[in-house]
């Protein structure tokens, strides 16, 4: 919609944090309600670093979701900032959605979650997520036990599944009548408002969490060094055009290093095709993709390693 366009009665517009333990389905469900991959998932807590913000654009309703890193105890710097970062984004938005593991009962780290919701001034929904692993039955038992978690808070309780998609239509009509009257913030066909090369970078490390699992997890960042675009090449030669991607995956050890690049370059090479094939989805377009490795000493804990990296420094 461009901006000349009327703006329709009674739209809704506004901010949505999605906030909830590492793990639950944050990204998983942006992902699914904005109906692109604009947010990387993975079995591995802490997947995502930086502050994203999805958006969804319905007939009469814009939902600007803001996908934050999950709320945990702090062990290294980069885990202080993005507890800071989480409760930041709180302040900053119309409505809070919590989502809680239908397939679990309540931890402790969902308590320290409720309560630090229960101490701001904001409308909070909370969707019960990965109801698809669990029967109806057992949906039910987890559900009370997590309405005695919730006590007389008075959050709606909604039930849905990230991955399959149930439940998500109730869940944005609900988050929409929650949000103030007003005009659309973003054109229609926007999903998120990162750039292509955080996007790009993400899909990579997407790929390094998912690959190598246990061995390296969150020793790694990812940065785009060169994104080209190369243009189809004029006749008699006729090449199609296609995007020149180099990278570079920053791990803390030399060891890292070592299974990062696998036996004689098998992990990087296979890293590399998943990495690609999602972007060229991302771009709709061929990709050329070049990955290089780098060791980086504590880059974790060095403040200014971590802002040349595109993690916000506060
Ligand atoms: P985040 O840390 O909260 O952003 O969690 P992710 O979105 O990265 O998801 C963590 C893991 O849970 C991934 O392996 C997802 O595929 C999985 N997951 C997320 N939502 C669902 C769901 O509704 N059902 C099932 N079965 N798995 C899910
Ligand atoms: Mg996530």
């Amino acid at each position: 919609m461009s901006l000349l366009e009327p703006i329709p009665k009674h739209f809704r517009s506004g901010f949505v944090a999605l906030i909830g333990r590492p793990n639950v389905g944050k990204s998983t469900l942006i992902n699914q309600l904005v109906g692109e991959k604009v947010a990387i998932t993975s079995p591995v807590a802490q997947t995502t670093r930086n502050r994203l913000r999805a958006i969804l654009t319905t007939p009469n309703s814009q939902l600007v979701m803001v996908d934050t890193p999950g709320i945990h105890k702090p062990h290294h710097l980069l885990g202080e900032r993005l507890v800071k970062s989480a409760k930041m984004t709180i302040g900053e938005v119309d409505v809070v959605l919590l989502l809680l593991e239908a397939c679990h009962l309540p931890g402790r780290g969902d308590s320290f979650i409720v309560n630090l919701l229960r101490q701001q001034q904001i409308p909070v929904l909370v969707a019960l997520n990965k109801s698809d692993l669990i029967s109806n039955e057992d949906y039910l038992v987890k559900e009370a036990a997590y309405k005695t978690l919730l006590q007389d808070s008075g959050w709606p309780i909604y039930r849905c599944s990230a991955l399959n998609g149930d439940g998500c239509n109730v869940l944005i009509e609900a988050l929409a009548n929650n949000l103030p009257i007003g005009p659309q913030l973003y054109p229609s066909d926007t999903v998120s408002d990162q750039p292509e090369r955080v996007l790009l970078a993400e899909l990579i490390r997407e790929q390094v969490l998912l690959q190598t699992r246990e061995e390296i997890p969150h020793s790694v960042a990812v940065k785009i060094d060169r994104l080209e675009e190369v243009p189809d090449s004029t006749p008699p030669k006729k090449r199609r055009g296609y995007t020149a991607i180099l990278a570079t995956v920053f791990v803390e050890r030399k060891s890292q290093k070592g299974i990062l690049i696998g036996k004689g370059g098998g992990m990087m090479k296979s890293i590399g095709q998943a990495a690609r094939l999602q972007m060229q989805a991302l771009i709709d377009g061929p990709v050329y993709l070049e990955l290089f490795v780098k060791v980086v000493p504590d880059w974790r804990s060095k403040p200014a390693r971590l802002a040349e990296l595109g993690y916000e420094v506060n």
